[in-house]
């Protein structure tokens, strides 16, 4: 049963905001268009293994989530995760082509594309290994005695793992089902309440929420974006203020409600508060009266009542 199902990631719209305020000749222009390519890539991969678990017919119960943020000694994001009747199952999915080799010390895992291209990634088993250690201290926090167990599945048909390591189990999509198969050998430890109990604890703590300013991320200096507001039909940056309404002086269009997006892509991008002289640099706007009213039908909360009144994001929403 899918509990939680496949959901994008977020960052990777974050990434392509950034990527429009960025001018091409930016030094870290790459680097994001990079980023978001294999970010896509991995989402790609995830989907194909939540797939290939759905179609299981399984002879037990089993709890399908797509991408958890859990905090435990810090915040840990896991791709898959499966609630069984014999314990927690954690799959690390990468979606990385080519000859693949695992190294040690330092760990990290080294890709040899057909190109001749190489590049190296963090080790996935060191990474596993990690939340399986916090996913076990986060049950332990919830009074959920489990075993936590995983393994780091290679999605795609053009991964081959040269060298492999024996920190965590390793497999490529078709092992999925003779591994789920083999963990019913172990004895039973949950009754249905008890995934089900499970269930709304998992989805109570779930906090996809991990603000961060992209821009403190990939340390770029704020005041090299684009400023200026996106008009929604040709993404023309720089939308002119007009009575009422802002207009594209690109393609003409009008939108009265054009501020919004800005004002979201500076919040992802820059900070979680935004005043209004900061509205007035960020939206090319000249006056305060004007950001004022931008910032209060902005679904913002305000902090405080004088010059310095900074307005927040409002708390996200949990399922
Ligand atoms: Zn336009």
């Amino acid at each position: 049963m899918i509990i939680k199902k496949f959901s994008k990631s977020v960052h990777i719209e974050g990434m392509e905001l950034l990527l429009r305020r960025l001018h091409v000749d930016h030094p870290l222009y790459e680097k994001v268009r990079k980023d978001i390519h294999a970010a896509s890539a991995g989402d790609f991969g995830e989907e194909i293994i939540l797939k290939e678990i759905e179609q299981l017919r399984l002879p037990y119960d089993i709890h399908i989530y797509h991408k958890l943020l859990l905090r435990s000694e810090s915040a840990f994001e896991l791709d898959i995760l499966l609630i069984t009747p014999f314990g927690a199952i954690i799959l690390e999915v990468k979606n990385i082509v080519g000859e693949l080799a695992f190294q040690e010390n330092p760990s990290q895992i080294i890709q040899r594309k057909e190109n001749g291209e190489i590049n190296k990634y963090p080790c996935p088993a060191t990474q596993l290994n990690d939340y399986k250690y916090q996913l076990f201290q986060f049950f332990n926090d919830h009074n959920i005695p489990i075993p936590v167990d995983g393994a780091v599945i290679f999605a795609s048909r053009k991964s081959f793992v040269s060298t492999s390591t024996n920190k965590a189990k390793i497999l490529y999509k078709n092992e999925i089902r003779p591994y789920l198969r083999k963990i019913q050998i172990q004895k039973q430890l949950l009754t249905a309440e008890e995934m089900e109990r499970i269930r709304r604890i998992i989805l109570r703590k779930n906090d996809p929420f991990t603000y961060f300013p992209l821009t403190k991320h990939f340390s770029i200096n704020p005041n090299e974006l684009i400023k200026g507001v996106e008009c929604p039909k040709c993404k023309f940056i720089g939308m002119k203020k007009i009575k009422h309404t802002w207009e594209c002086p690109k393609c003409k269009r009008k939108d009265q409600t054009a501020y919004r997006g800005a004002i979201a892509t500076y919040l992802l991008l820059y900070k979680d508060s935004i005043t209004n002289k900061e509205c007035r640099d960020f939206l090319k706007l000249n006056n305060r009266h004007e950001a004022n009213r931008i910032l209060t039908n902005s679904d913002l909360i305000k902090v405080g009542n004088t010059r310095s009144a900074f307005y927040r994001m409002k708390p996200f929403n949990q399922s």
